[in-house]
């Protein structure tokens, strides 16, 4: 999966729409302390399904809307929009169907007091959805490729089962543990229908 562009309104510091073009190669990001620039990673991340306000530097996820100036009034939601170009392989059943339509264009908004929602090439889609999408591209919003500031020092003194996660997601497996997770669950149900089923029979011998 390659980044091609990102789409901010209302979106911390980025209060007017802002959209950025992401070019193949090395892309930096310069400008004097305060500017955004952390606040640019912050959006990507929080696209791709970032749900902790912490790590957004926050208290609450509705932090992320612009709180206002004293020239300026506050916004009342915020929205990151991200295109991505896809590699053939990578098919999202519903969303991505076949080989010739491999742009993927998910947004996230987030509105005062109404919680955030997704969408995907213009389906609404759960947060589950969206963190498969991005683990299955061996990305997302926890991927060791985001290195935000003191993240190394954390890496560092990670445990061997943190460790273990951020390899695991850097190999774009973690997607097979949520697979692995709903199977099992369908499994116990389908396992309570069936002894729920030779009770029934049982009762009727
Ligand atoms: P540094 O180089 O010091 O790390 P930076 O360029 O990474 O700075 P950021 O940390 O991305 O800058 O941006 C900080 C700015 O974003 C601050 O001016 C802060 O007031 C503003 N900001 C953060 N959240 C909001 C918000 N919800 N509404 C309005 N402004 C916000």
């Amino acid at each position: 999966m390659r980044i091609k562009r990102l789409k901010l309104t209302g979106f911390k510091s980025f209060v007017e729409p802002t959209e950025l073009h992401i070019e193949a190669g090395l892309t930096g990001v310069v400008g004097p302390n305060g500017c955004g620039k952390s606040n640019l990673l912050e959006a990507l991340r929080w696209v791709m399904g970032e749900n902790s306000p912490k790590s957004m530097r926050g208290g609450g996820m509705e932090d992320v809307i612009f709180a206002g100036t004293a020239q300026r009034p506050s916004r009342d939601f915020a929205e990151v929009t991200l295109l991505a170009e896809h590699d053939a392989h990578e098919n999202i059943p519903g969303i991505i169907a076949n080989d010739d339509d491999q742009e993927l264009e998910v947004v996230r908004r987030i509105e005062r007091g109404a919680g955030s929602a997704y969408r995907a090439n213009g389906r609404d889609v759960r947060a589950k959805d969206i963190a498969l999408i991005f683990a299955d591209a061996a990305t997302g919003a926890h991927s060791p490729a985001l290195v935000s500031q003191g993240r190394i020092g954390s890496i560092i003194s990670a445990k061997p089962q943190e460790r273990r996660m951020m390899l695991e997601e850097a190999a774009g497996i973690s997607g097979l543990h949520v697979r692995r997770k709903d199977a099992e669950q369908k499994l116990r149900a389908a396992e309570t229908n069936l002894n729920r089923l030779s009770t029934i029979l049982g009762d009727m011998d």
